[in-house]
């Protein structure tokens, strides 16, 4: 028997998630008055980029020469939030690549003050467990305070699903949710870490292809038994600490029987490569490991079908779309367990995200937000990265706030004028 909730909240805007893409949308979402709640499962908002410790932004600069910036609005806002508090490095040139770099528990206290500032509700350790449906709308959520145990409901009037995963599409029928690739294949997920007492100027100079080599060295050498033959160090700002991503595990999240299994073996993981680091990786040899990410880094998760399906064609093809929301320039980097190996997809075109990525089949009240929009799986080896999940985020929430404003639901609304209203709040579109 279904228990009856006594206590109800209704608001204009639910945000699912309060990952980069959902702390976004909330934003975006309240910035003209609405009553937007954002209900996050965990302690502190950001998602992966706090909890599973993942702090660089990529995806803000285009890959191309030049490496122009790509990405505004939300990220600026960030940005100088973080600025203040002396927890970011903006447009850091990489061999590769140029990115902002952030300290994840820095951007964690960032957020917070940005949703206190804006007026949005903010739910922390609040589980969203069930949600009822009349029709194609999403009528109400159930959620849980994980702390107290207490439980309430949501009835929000449009909500947006930047939970990572696509749990709303999934809630309302499962199949109009998808994962991963050919045979439902998964990216590999990864144990990340951060090290204390690096020699930072040092540890920069490192490059992908001297941790390979180093790696190589070491596995010959007995000390290294982990499967993955690569990693990326990086340094934060203050300059002596690191975060390192050198593992992998094969976990899908959504199997009760994966998550312990693969936590624990994260964390073994995350021993071994902190050892190797310490006695093989320049400017790491007095390095401490301070922290483990309390939650294991899954790149792939469910995703939506939606009204349009981004294809690996549009990334390599530099497609633009009259209704696009997000610039996007990062390669599709695929991290094969099965294979063992790091594939990278270059393109020689930025491309564009449409709106319609956002727009799920089957509900009407609902707007997919971050990595769990309507793409391929390689694609989503691409939009998948920090950068394009903030602007999608800002456009999901800008989106919304518009819907209530006039009345219309999100597939009623002219993608044309939600570009040019994101470019009047700073989004970059050119
Ligand atoms: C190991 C690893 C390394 C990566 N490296 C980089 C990198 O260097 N740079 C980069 O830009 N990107 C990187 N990425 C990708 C990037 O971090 C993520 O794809 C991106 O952060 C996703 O943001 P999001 O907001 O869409 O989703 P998420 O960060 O997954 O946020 C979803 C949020 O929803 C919450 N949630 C889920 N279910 C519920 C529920 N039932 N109730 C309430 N809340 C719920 C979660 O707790 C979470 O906070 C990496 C990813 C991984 C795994």
């Amino acid at each position: 028997m279904k228990r009856h909730l006594v206590n109800s909240i209704i608001c204009d805007i639910l945000i699912l998630g309060g990952g980069v893409a959902g702390a976004a949308a909330a934003l975006a979402a309240a910035r003209e008055g609405a009553a937007v709640i954002l209900a996050e499962k965990s302690g502190r908002l950001g998602g992966t980029a706090t909890n599973g410790l993942v702090s660089t932004l990529c995806g803000c600069y285009s890959s191309l020469p030049g490496r122009r910036k790509i990405i505004g609005g939300f990220r600026d806002i960030l940005a100088k939030e973080l600025l203040r508090y002396g927890g970011i490095a903006e447009g850091v040139d990489r061999d590769t690549h140029r990115n902002d770099t952030c300290d994840p528990e820095l951007l964690a206290c960032a957020l917070d003050a940005l949703m206190q500032r804006h007026g949005v509700q903010l739910m922390l350790s609040t589980c969203v467990i069930d949600a009822s449906f009349s029709g194609r709308s999403l009528h109400s959520v159930e959620v849980v305070n994980t702390e107290s145990g207490a439980r309430c409901a949501i009835l929000p009037r449009l909500a947006v699903d930047a939970s990572g995963g696509a749990l709303l599409a999934k809630m309302a029928d499962p199949a109009s949710a998808v994962s991963g690739g050919v045979e439902g294949k998964l990216q590999a997920a990864t144990m990340v870490f951060r090290m204390d007492c690096v020699d930072g100027d040092r540890a920069r100079l490192v490059t992908k292809e001297q941790i390979r080599e180093l790696l190589a060295e070491a596995r010959l050498n007995g000390d290294v038994t982990g499967e993955r033959g690569n990693g990326v160090l990086t340094v934060l700002p203050g300059n002596s600490s690191a975060i390192v991503n050198a593992n992998w595990v094969k976990a899908d999240m959504s199997l009760p029987e994966d998550v312990t299994r693969g936590l624990v073996e994260g964390r073994e993981k995350a021993l071994e490569n902190a050892r190797f680091f310490r006695k093989y990786v320049p400017g790491f040899e007095n390095a401490i490991l301070s922290s483990i990410a309390p939650s294991l880094g899954v790149r792939e998760a469910s995703r939506i079908r939606g009204a349009y399906v981004l294809s690996e064609e549009d990334i390599t093809e530099g497609r633009r779309f009259d209704d696009e929301i997000s610039l996007g320039s990062w390669p599709m980097e695929y991290h094969d367990y099965e294979q063992n190996k790091l594939v990278y997809l270059w393109s020689d075109k930025d491309y564009s995200i449409p709106y319609r990525c956002l727009l799920p089949n089957g509900l009407e009240n609902v707007l997919a937000a971050g990595r769990n929009i309507s793409v391929s799986s390689m694609a989503y080896a691409s939009t998948r990265v920090m950068g394009p999940c903030m602007a999608i985020g800002q456009a999901a929430g800008t989106a919304v706030r518009l819907c209530i404003e006039t009345g219309i639901l999100p597939k009623e609304l002219d993608g044309k004028l939600l570009r040019k209203t994101l470019i009047d709040e700073g989004a970059i579109l050119e």
